[in-house]
């Protein structure tokens, strides 16, 4: 796309206020486009003689959709076994693919990671793309693009599934670009749109104050991310299989432009947030940052992870790592505890699909109780000490 003006330019500068980049410059009585343009449109309607336009380029080579099957998802790894948002997305995958009269397939991208075929068929799928090279031990963003990229041109999925992680997030968008094809990041939900049989991606928008469902009627493969923890992983069926189908590598070291010198791991199991079964999470009703050691030392104790407010991250108590919420992370860990935290809308956006919540607030009124399957009415400081002393007698 690209912002022009018309012969019938009658430099009036009507339109040089408006531009919100500055990309605008009368000169010899004729409005001059500059680099600046970001094609925004802020200015085509204030042109009083209509000779700003904005020129569409043409559209895609038209793509044959019925060449299009099956629901594809990304199963991403760590440490050599699968993680947890790659088999939630099976679970949503396969009621996608049994609406869509189709296959659900993962896709395994590693070294020596055959085994693992295993636990994805044990979600629900019917087959496994499996590609296996020394070059792909490691993530990398050139090489998983080529190797995903080639897999979808020789095998043409109708929609990929990607968890909205840091390596998710990298890779579908480069993906979708390479094939030609759109994407909708960080869903929330998924379903099909019964007017068109498309995948309906809901996603939050406008700060959460809007769910957009969005659809991809004219490109092929349908694609989104989905953040991690949204959907419950199904229950795994071991005596399930299915067909394995080997891809060859076509990436070499040297197409690699990146190199792993050394894995420094910053996150410790305290801010595993989106693997955890136990959560602990503080807010600014700690008052103090000494006082987050409460609520770490009842993490520990019950082996959990450490979560926060962002109230308590922007007060640099913790780590933005540990955010919970609609601009941190989104949990559904079986037991959450939230210390102090008032239950804000935006801190409920990640938390809620715990599957029980209990709230300490000395507010008998915090919203938070609203939410929480159990309620403890008291000051943090007294009751997590003692909840901590009572669960390290029981694990003793
Ligand atoms: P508060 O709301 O101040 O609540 C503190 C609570 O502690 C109160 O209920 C109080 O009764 C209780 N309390 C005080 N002293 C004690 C005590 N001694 N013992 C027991 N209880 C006590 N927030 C998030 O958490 N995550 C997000 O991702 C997020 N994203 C946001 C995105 C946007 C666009 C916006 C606008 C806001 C976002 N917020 C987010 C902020 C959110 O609106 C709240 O401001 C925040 O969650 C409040 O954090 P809090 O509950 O720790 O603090
Ligand atoms: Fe400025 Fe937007 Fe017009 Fe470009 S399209 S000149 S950025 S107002």
């Amino acid at each position: 796309m690209a912002v022009t003006v018309t012969k019938e330019c009658v430099g009036c500068g009507s339109c040089e206020p408006v531009c919100p980049f500055g990309a605008i410059e009368i000169k010899d009585d004729q409005a001059i486009i500059t680099e600046a343009c970001t094609q925004c449109g802020a200015c085509i309607d204030t042109c009083p003689v209509g000779a700003i336009q904005r020129e569409i380029e043409a559209k895609q080579v038209s793509m044959d959709k019925t060449e299009y099957k099956d629901v594809w998802v990304y199963i991403e790894t760590s440490a050599g076994k699968p993680r947890n948002v790659g088999l939630e997305l099976l679970g949503e995958g396969r009621k996608l693919a049994d609406a869509m009269g189709q296959n659900l397939a993962g896709v395994l991208i590693g070294n020596n990671i055959a085994e693992l075929a295993k636990e994805v068929f044990a979600a629900g799928a019917d087959k496994v793309y499996l590609v296996e090279a020394p070059e792909l031990a490691h993530y990398s963003t050139d090489g998983y693009t080529a190797t995903f990229t080639e897999l979808i041109n020789s095998y043409k999925p109708s929609v990929i599934l990607l968890g909205a992680t840091n390596d998710g997030r990298d890779l579908g968008p480069r993906i979708a670009c390479r094939v030609g094809t759109g994407l909708t990041a960080d869903c929330t939900g998924l379903g099909i749109d019964a007017a068109t049989g498309l995948v309906a991606w809901t996603r939050p928008a406008f700060g959460g104050n809007i769910m957009a469902t969005i659809l991809c009627p004219e490109h092929r493969p349908q694609m989104g991310t989905v953040r991690p923890s949204v959907f419950k992983r199904p229950v795994p069926d071991y005596a399930s299989s299915g067909e394995i189908i080997r891809a060859a590598n076509t990436v070499k070291v040297q197409d690699i432009r990146t190199k792993l010198v050394e894995v420094i791991k910053v996150c410790t199991a305290s801010c595993n947030l989106e693997e955890a079964e136990i959560i602990v999470s503080g807010g600014r009703g700690l008052c103090k940052p000494e006082n987050f050691a409460l609520v770490e030392e009842l993490a520990t104790v019950l082996g959990g992870a450490v979560g926060a407010s962002r109230a308590a991250v922007d007060a640099g108590w913790k780590p933005v790592l540990h955010q919970v919420g609609q601009t941190g992370k989104t949990v559904g860990p079986k037991i959450y505890f939230a210390c102090g935290i008032s239950g804000a809308i935006q801190h409920m956006a990640g938390m809620s699909s715990s599957d029980i919540i209990i709230a300490i607030n000395k507010d008998p009124d915090a919203p938070i109780f609203n939410m929480a399957d159990y309620g403890i009415v008291g000051d943090i400081t007294e009751v997590l000490p003692i909840l901590t002393e009572e669960f390290r007698k029981i694990k003793a």
